[in-house]
């Protein structure tokens, strides 16, 4: 017995209404990027609250199963067999060999759960479950009933053919796609903006991404590891357009013209400002950071006030109350982990202070900032221009 399709479930608290049409079709559409990338042919179809992805042709389960779990949106995805109707004894038989190869070790409790969606079906539901869990009693004595909480959920719909599943894979949750606007990712090499770009998205916000290398003191090599985890994010999030600023001559300058101790909050200023100015030309409501309060110098509560004052678009900072230890268990998990931790060096740390500022004052910095009139616009300007896109998939 061959997995035909799979039943789609999706959280339906707060999407009632017209909203439900919206956050379905997002869904549908992220569903479809994700199973695009895989091998085999399929259809969607969506039923009475429920989608079903249904495989016309061969296709590879763990490669599918991995693509679902991995579409914001869906809380469950359940493999499902499908047999033709051909009467009552054959779906007893069919249940049989379902429950049989699934569960080689049958000293479990479960339930019989049916569904008549077909109403001109001979049996009501309550009829079906009861047949078919006397069928399963006598087949496997082993087994025992559980209607409050069984371990095994054995579904059972009847449609024009009939659908039966047992088994839920958990989804990522979340919201699909595409139903809470766009938003500017700040992303570098490190642990924490990876994770900060994935939480986001998860609530169905869409995500391009900014990277600022300063070559020749970061390599290409740097620069493909915030390519290579933009790839892993986008497993989760479809496409990502990745600018890469180029950063150096605006360090050399501000290096050149404005207080050691003060490098790393100017420079996360000018990134800030920067970020922001392509967040609008890219139609980007919001910016993200991996921020945490107290992490390190340029994250005391201070210096992020100091940060954020240069930009007006709200900025998002999802990880503002997380340890670093519950960082590094996210980016386990959605499988950052590993590139991050790769030692290439990073813009931020080449020109970092012995011991920078960990109380900027606001009036000093802007005072400071002011050194760099003469030239800053023209840099800036520059930077934006030779800006490079990536489109990561
Ligand atoms: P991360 O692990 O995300 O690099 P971090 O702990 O190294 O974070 P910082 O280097 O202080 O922290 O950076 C704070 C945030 O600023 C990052 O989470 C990221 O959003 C942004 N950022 C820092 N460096 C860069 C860069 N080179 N390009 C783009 N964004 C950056
Ligand atoms: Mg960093």
């Amino acid at each position: 017995m061959k997995y035909t399709s799979f039943l789609i479930k999706y959280a339906e608290i707060a999407i009632k209404g017209k909203n439900r049409y919206m956050f379905e079709d997002a869904l549908v559409r992220q569903i479809k990027i994700a199973l695009n990338k895989c091998e085999g042919k399929y259809e969607i179809s969506k039923a009475s609250g429920r989608i079903y992805v249904e495989y016309l042709s061969d296709y590879d389960f763990d490669e599918t199963v991995g693509a679902l779990t991995k579409v914001f949106g869906i809380t469950g995805v359940c493999p499902v067999v499908h047999v033709e109707d051909k009467g009552f004894e054959q779906l007893a038989s069919d249940v049989t060999s379902f429950i049989d190869e699934v569960y080689p070790d049958k000293n479990k409790t479960f339930k019989v759960n049916s569904r008549r969606a077909r109403k001109n079906y001979p049996l009501e539901s309550m009829e079906i479950n009861a047949k078919l869990g006397e069928v399963l009693l006598n087949a496997f004595p082993e087994l025992s009933v559980d209607v409050h909480n069984p371990e095994i959920m054995l579904n059972v719909e009847i449609r024009e053919k009939i659908y039966i599943y047992s088994e839920v894979i958990k989804g990522p949750g979340g919201m699909p796609i595409g139903t809470n606007g766009k938003a500017m990712l700040l992303l570098s090499g490190g642990i924490d903006s990876p994770v900060a770009g994935y939480m986001i998205s998860k609530r169905g916000v869409r995500i391009d991404a900014v990277y600022f290398h300063a070559p020749p003191y970061t390599s290409e090599r740097a620069k493909q590891k915030v390519v290579d985890l933009a790839k892993k994010i986008a497993k989760y999030t479809g496409p990502i357009y990745l600018h890469v600023v180029n950063f150096t001559d605006i360090q050399l300058y501000i290096y050149d013209k404005c207080p050691h101790d003060e490098l790393t909050i100017i420079m996360r200023r000018y990134m800030m400002r920067i970020a922001e100015h392509i967040a609008k030309e890219t139609e980007c409501l919001s910016l993200i950071t991996g921020e945490s309060i107290g992490q390190v110098a340029s994250q005391t509560m201070q210096s992020l006030v100091a940060t954020n004052e240069v930009c007006t678009l709200p900025v998002f900072r999802p990880l503002i109350g997380f340890d670093k230890q519950e960082i590094i268990e996210i980016s386990e998990k959605i499988d950052t982990y590993e590139t991050s931790i790769l030692p290439y060096e990073d813009c931020c740390t080449i020109f970092v202070a012995k011991h920078p500022v960990t109380k900027p004052n606001l009036n000093i910095i802007r005072r400071d900032e002011g050194n760099l009139s003469e030239k800053i616009d023209e840099l800036y300007k520059t930077a934006i221009e030779t800006k490079e896109l990536i489109i990561v998939d």
